[in-house]
């Protein structure tokens, strides 16, 4: 089955969705692939805000709000495309009201703002602690009002090229049927989110950031950058990794030890907040975040999710108990390297949000930046999508068969079972590709990833079945988690001095 298009998007979370809406707007016939739900995309977890120099909340400035992203990125950022996302940051949230995403409000009915770590003043607009979800949800209206066709449980393989080595579309799973499919397209943007999960379950994220779509990337040959900065988030709960939101010390909620002390600055950028917690927990003292002082009416109107998940997956009540965290693996400045176009290094490619690099974040990320980059740049990308598509024409795909790695995963062995290596390598990241890094770590790590690449065809999947084979889906996520797994570690021993989330002694 072959289908052509104009722009294709794999990924609809809020990058990919705000991406498509602004192709389509442009004059592109644009298709949408998830390999999961648009509405189910991490997007949705997003709990805090997104920052926007308004100044609803006392004064502030797009200087200031440039000044702290670039001061949090370490020198590592380019300084040009933070003040473009700075100064669009406004338009965006006026552009997200207009669409219906029910920001929470001011007495005056301002947009409401609060503060997150590292910022001079309260800038996150938010939704309670719903954010990424009201804003997920809206847009997914929009794409749907205009039109837009999106295509669920489609899985990406490869990244198809023409004989000029521009891309020429893709190769998808039919996760349903089972059956591989070409996707033509004259330009590609990817918006497959960050590479968290392989941390496992030592992560904050959602199960489908395995970085399949940088991995993919790379092997169409793309250019990635900085994937040895991966943020590790302070206030994960400390028996599942589910994150309680910034939003939570934005309010004023404290970090203690065992002895009851505040022992750090609680609104610190999260590389340096995550290390003392680290540190903290090193000693042997357990920690953690306080927000009882709040008094429940404050925690029920700003923070209701925050409350619903302590007690659900921590067995505590934050309006009455103290809840334990520690820091774990939450968000990826590292990936695509892409221009102040969206454009890879590959001719018809694009790439926008998480999977993206634009250089916004450097070597660490401000809470609420990331919200902010998917709108921004979701429409830049779309945008240049779409221009391009024009200005090039039909680009056809030359020699496209259907044979893909699933051929070759059926001769795998299957004798080691994947999920336990799975979990196994999340573990090692831990505590060898953490929060503080040593050269003999890595280098262990690094072994341990060549090992059971090596040895692959040991592992495999146990169901052979053709349709909605979930474990083949999972194997293929595995495969490209360990792909980036190598990089990430390789960036991490290339990179020898510390620079913010990449902390190495
Ligand atoms: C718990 C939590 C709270 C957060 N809170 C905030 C916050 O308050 N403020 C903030 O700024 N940021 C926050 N973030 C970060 C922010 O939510 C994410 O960085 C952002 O939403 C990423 O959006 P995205 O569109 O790039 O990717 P995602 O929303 O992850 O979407 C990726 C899409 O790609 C699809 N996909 C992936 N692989 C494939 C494949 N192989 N084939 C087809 N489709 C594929 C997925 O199905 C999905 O639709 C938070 C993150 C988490 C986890």
């Amino acid at each position: 089955m072959k289908n052509r298009y104009d722009v294709l998007v794999v990924g609809a979370g809020g990058a990919g969705l705000t991406a498509a809406l602004n192709a389509k707007e442009s004059g592109a016939n644009v298709i949408v692939l998830t390999k999961e739900y648009p509405t189910r995309s991490q997007t949705c977890m997003a709990q805090g805000g997104i920052n926007a120099a308004l100044g609803n909340a006392g004064e502030d400035s797009v200087e200031d709000h440039i000044a702290n992203t670039l001061k949090s990125a370490h020198g590592e950022a380019d300084p040009e495309a933070i003040s473009f996302m700075c100064e669009s940051a406004p338009k965006a949230i006026e552009w997200l009201d207009s669409i219906g995403v029910c920001f929470s409000r001011t007495e005056d009915a301002k947009v409401a703002q609060r503060a997150l770590g590292g910022a001079s003043a309260s800038r996150a607009c938010y939704a309670q602690d719903y954010t990424g979800l009201k804003i997920l949800h809206t847009v997914y209206d929009r794409c749907l009002e205009a039109d837009i066709e999106i295509q669920n449980e489609k899985y990406l393989l490869e990244i198809l090229k023409n004989s000029s080595d521009g891309v020429c579309g893709a190769k998808i799973l039919d996760i349903r049927s089972g059956e591989v499919e070409i996707y033509e397209a004259n330009a590609v943007i990817l918006a497959s989110g960050g590479y968290s999960r392989i941390y496992d379950k030592n992560s904050t994220n959602s199960t489908a950031s395995t970085g399949d779509g940088i991995a993919t990337a790379a092997r169409a040959g793309a250019e990635l950058i900085d994937m040895e900065f991966v943020q590790f988030h302070p206030t994960g709960l400390k028996s599942c990794s589910i994150l309680i939101s910034e939003s939570a010390r934005g309010e004023g909620g404290y970090i203690l030890n065992s002895k009851g002390e505040r022992f750090t600055k609680e609104l610190a950028p999260r590389d340096v907040l995550s290390r003392a917690i680290d540190a903290e927990i090193k000693k042997g003292e357990e920690v953690f975040l306080d927000i009882r002082h709040l008094g429940e009416k404050l925690i029920n109107e700003g923070l209701p999710q925050e409350r619903k998940l302590a007690k659900l997956y921590e067995n505590v009540d934050p309006v009455y108990e103290l809840m334990p965290i520690k820091p774990v693996a939450h968000y990826t400045m590292g990936g695509i390297k892409v221009d102040r176009q969206s454009a890879t290094s590959l001719k018809g490619l694009f790439a926008c949000g998480e999977c993206a690099n634009h250089r916004v974040h450097g070597a660490n990320r401000l809470g609420g930046n990331s919200l902010l980059e998917i709108v921004v740049f979701g429409k830049v990308a779309g945008e240049n999508a779409a221009l391009y598509a024009k200005q090039n024409g039909q680009t056809e795909c030359l020699e496209v068969d259907t044979s893909s790695v699933i051929d070759e995963i059926k001769g795998y062995e299957n004798v080691l079972d994947f999920y336990a290596k799975r979990e196994h390598l999340g573990d090692l990241f831990y505590k060898n590709v953490g929060i503080v890094r040593t050269k003999q770590e890595l280098e262990f790590a690094l072994r341990e990833v060549q090992d059971i690449k090596a040895n692959i065809s040991k592992l495999g999947v146990s169901d052979t079945s053709k349709v909605y084979n979930t474990n083949l889906v999972e194997f293929i996520e595995f495969k490209n988690s360990l792909d980036v797994c190598e990089v990430v570690v390789k960036s991490a021993l290339a990179r020898e001095v510390s620079c913010g989330a990449h902390y190495i002694v």
